[in-house]
């Protein structure tokens, strides 16, 4: 017997050049190939007599072979092979391109059974176009009755008469590939469940060696849909497992506790331009009692764009300076640090900590209720080190190995989404560090503005506590949004026109698709921002902003359209994270129809933020009446939180989290908008923790959690 974690290489049938191609797919062992698992089955377990066949679909022959052909086709070096297959019915003609290597043994009066779809010819025939094929014994077919189809070596099958396995594929690896190599090594390892019994019973699961069979060669759909059930839960299973771990161990750890000094936290709420909405006061307190603890806390503050999550953090900050302690804001972009640096200094102009910020570009500190000083790096980090420095805001420049706090108190993360799995990782890692020099180990407060569903955040940030600012602050207007169509976008340039007269401001975006458009991306936006310039709005200024310019340039665009000296800016999605320019209020976006639901909130939120009316114009470009209808779902609502439920459904869950960015691979993903499963997932782990916390009884499932991880820290 094979042992899961064996290299792959000592698989019959696996030879060397097949390596590097499995290695491509992570595959290194048999258990990676075994969890290698199709994404979905070509049906062929319909078995048909000739006479019976209809075209068009797609069903299973067996016959005789007889008049077998090979030609040269019209393209040189592509083969083609035909024959005709014969049963007491009838025959069909099959034809293969490029003549598939076991095909060279069909010989005149071989039985053989065919899989795929009827196709029909130039003269009107029906015919199997490139149809898998397994040869049989003759046998069978002269035991075969009138009627009664005789499925011989039924479980022998791999790639006939049976729901074919469809797997991801890469050059040279074929489905059919796999199915054989699958086929033959199932039985030769030795499986065991990592899932204790108990719980398989529970939650009506089957176990592993069962479930491996079933997915690959599942007899039918039931089968196939137990099989998946099981590896769903198994991986969130094994997620939430982590997430509980992960949330034990940073409770065991020690922070400092933050007395709450009401009377100072008052003043300063009492000192802002408006009133804390209902639910900022909520988070507020909550974080406020995080705060007190000798627990480090870890919380995710999640909200709408403009919901204000910004003075909830800056409260945060307050309490901890107040104490003396340090604190960090870590934000994705270098425009949204100079942004915070700016707004949190207003926010503290009465007073006289110090803040600074630093980026790659732009470096500065001085204490809040006197002008902003250009220092040098070096001279920050002194200052900083010597903790002259209360708050330090930036992007990853900020935790890098020389920036070194004299004692941090609190980070917080802005747009936490917007760091992957490995930066958040990294961050904690760096926090670890720090705590065995000083025991100590910071409170950690992230935000984000993507309402993901309850059930995501469950699953993907389970070991965060979470509070949600579901509520705007008030008389702020709804945005009045708009799907466009092609022909409607003379009538939207004219309404740019009139409201640009009037004083406001204009978004034009271009959002990024995929990071390999990226180039693409720039190269539509610098064209269209010139067209539009030249063509439609010869009289207004517009500015360009793209991703391939440095920090300091689009910094200096952004303060030129916030001063409007620029009247309407084209853009690629750079501007998506948290920018605030009260007097924009319309916001285009081009292409529309790529993006998920939730995505495109996130764009609109850019505007909306002053006291004028604002606008979403939505430029899809194309009529398609079913893309135009899940566009309307933003005309309807401005509610974050439905809006990524409805998305949920639409998309699935990858928008919100691909792969990459959770760690949660393809098939778990599709049972993520499935609450039940995350909820009986949850409980089996803290069941299964309560009574084994280390899982020192559990050895496998143990070794598993650390694959995960390894996988996760590898991405
Ligand atoms: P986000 O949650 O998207 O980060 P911000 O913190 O940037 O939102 O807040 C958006 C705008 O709303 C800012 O200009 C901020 O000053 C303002 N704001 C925040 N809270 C309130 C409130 N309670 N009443 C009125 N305006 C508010
Ligand atoms: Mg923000």
């Amino acid at each position: 017997m094979l042992k899961m974690n064996e290299p792959i290489d000592v698989v019959n049938g696996v030879g060397k050049k097949y390596l590097t191609k499995l290695e491509n797919l992570g595959i290194k062992t048999v258990g990676d190939f075994l969890y290698h698992l199709p994404h979905r089955y070509d049906d062929f377990s319909e078995f048909k007599k000739i006479d019976q066949i209809r075209i068009g679909e797609t069903i299973t022959v067996q016959g005789r072979v007889t008049n077998v052909k090979t030609s040269q086709a019209w393209k040189r070096r592509m083969t083609i092979t035909e024959a005709y297959i014969e049963d007491d019915t009838g025959n069909i003609k099959a034809t293969w391109f490029n003549t598939p290597a076991p095909l060279r043994y069909l010989r005149e009066g071989k039985a053989i059974r065919l899989s795929g779809k009827i196709s029909v010819d130039k003269k009107q025939e029906a015919f199997f176009s490139h149809p898998n094929f397994e040869f049989i014994p003759v046998s069978a077919l002269q035991r075969e009755q009138e009627e009664t189809i005789i499925q011989v070596d039924d479980d022998d099958s791999y790639n006939t008469g049976i729901m074919a396995p469809v797997y991801h594929e890469t050059a040279g690896l074929k489905s059919f590939w796999f199915r054989r190599i699958m086929k033959d090594l199932l039985p030769q390892v030795e499986i065991n469940d990592f899932i204790p019994n108990d719980i398989l019973e529970s939650q009506n699961l089957i176990d592993l060696p069962t479930a491996l069979q079933h997915i690959h060669f599942p007899r039918n759909q039931e089968e196939a849909e137990l099989a998946k059930k099981r590896f769903a839960f198994e991986k969130i299973f094994l997620i939430q497992l982590k997430t509980l771990l992960l949330k034990k161990d940073w409770q065991q750890k020690s922070a400092p506790p933050i007395p709450f000094n009401e009377d100072f936290i008052k003043a300063f709420v009492k000192s802002l331009p408006f009133t804390l909405t209902n639910s900022q006061k909520k988070c507020t307190w909550q974080i406020i009692k995080d705060l007190e603890k000798p627990q480090p806390m870890n919380r995710l503050l999640e909200g709408d764009v403009g919901t204000g999550k910004t003075v909830v953090s800056a409260i945060a900050t307050l309490s901890v300076v107040n104490q003396l302690y340090q604190a960090a804001l870590l934000t994705p972009t270098e425009v949204l640090a100079v942004q915070h640096y700016k707004g949190l200094r207003k926010f503290f102009r009465k007073l006289d900590f110090t803040i600074a910020i630093l980026t790659r570009s732009e470096v500065h500190c001085a204490p809040a209720n006197q002008p902003s000083k250009k220092i040098t790096r070096k001279k920050l980090l002194e200052k900083l080190a010597q903790g002259k420095i209360d708050l330090l805001i930036g992007t990853h420049a900020i935790i890098q190995k020389d920036v070194i706090f004299k004692n941090l108190g609190l980070i917080i993360i802005d747009e936490q989404h917007r760091f992957g799995v490995r930066q958040r990782a990294h961050l904690q890692q760096e926090t670890l560090q720090k705590e065995k020099e000083k025991k100590e180990i910071p409170h950690l407060l992230s935000m984000t503005a993507t309402p993901i569903p309850r059930t995501l955040s469950l699953a993907a940030f389970g070991n965060l506590d979470l509070s949600i600012i579901d509520e705007f602050p008030a008389g702020r207007k709804k945005i009045i949004t708009k799907v466009i169509k092609p022909q409607g976008r003379v009538q939207i340039y004219q309404f740019i026109k009139q409201s640009v007269q009037q004083g406001r401001q204009v978004f034009i975006i271009f959002p990024l698709v995929t990071e390999t458009s990226k180039i693409s991306e720039v190269k539509a936006a610098t064209e269209e921002h010139q067209r539009l310039q030249k063509e439609i709005f010869p009289e207004f200024k517009l500015g360009l902003l793209h991703g391939k310019m440095k920090p300091a340039e689009k910094n200096k665009i952004m303060q030129n359209f916030k001063n409007k000296k620029l009247d309407i800016l084209v853009s690629t999605s750079v501007v998506e994270v948290g920018v605030d320019i009260p007097n924009a209020t319309i916001m285009i976006i081009e292409g529309a129809e790529r993006f998920g639901l939730a995505q495109l909130h996130q764009f609109r939120g850019r505007v909306g933020r002053g006291k004028h009316q604002s606008y979403c114009f939505l430029f899809t470009s194309d009529n398609v009446a079913n893309t135009t209808a899940r566009l309307r779902v933003l005309e309807k609502t401005n509610d974050g939180f439905k809006i990524s439920e409805a998305d949920l459904k639409l998309r699935g869950p990858g928008q919100f989290m691909g792969t990459a960015q959770s760690g949660i691979p393809d098939i778990a993903m599709e049972s993520l908008s499935d609450v039940k499963t995350i909820q009986q997932a949850r409980q089996e782990a803290q069941r299964v923790l309560e009574f084994d916390p280390k899982l020192k009884k559990l050895p496998a499932l143990k070794a598993e959690l650390e694959k995960l991880d390894a996988l996760i820290h590898n991405e």
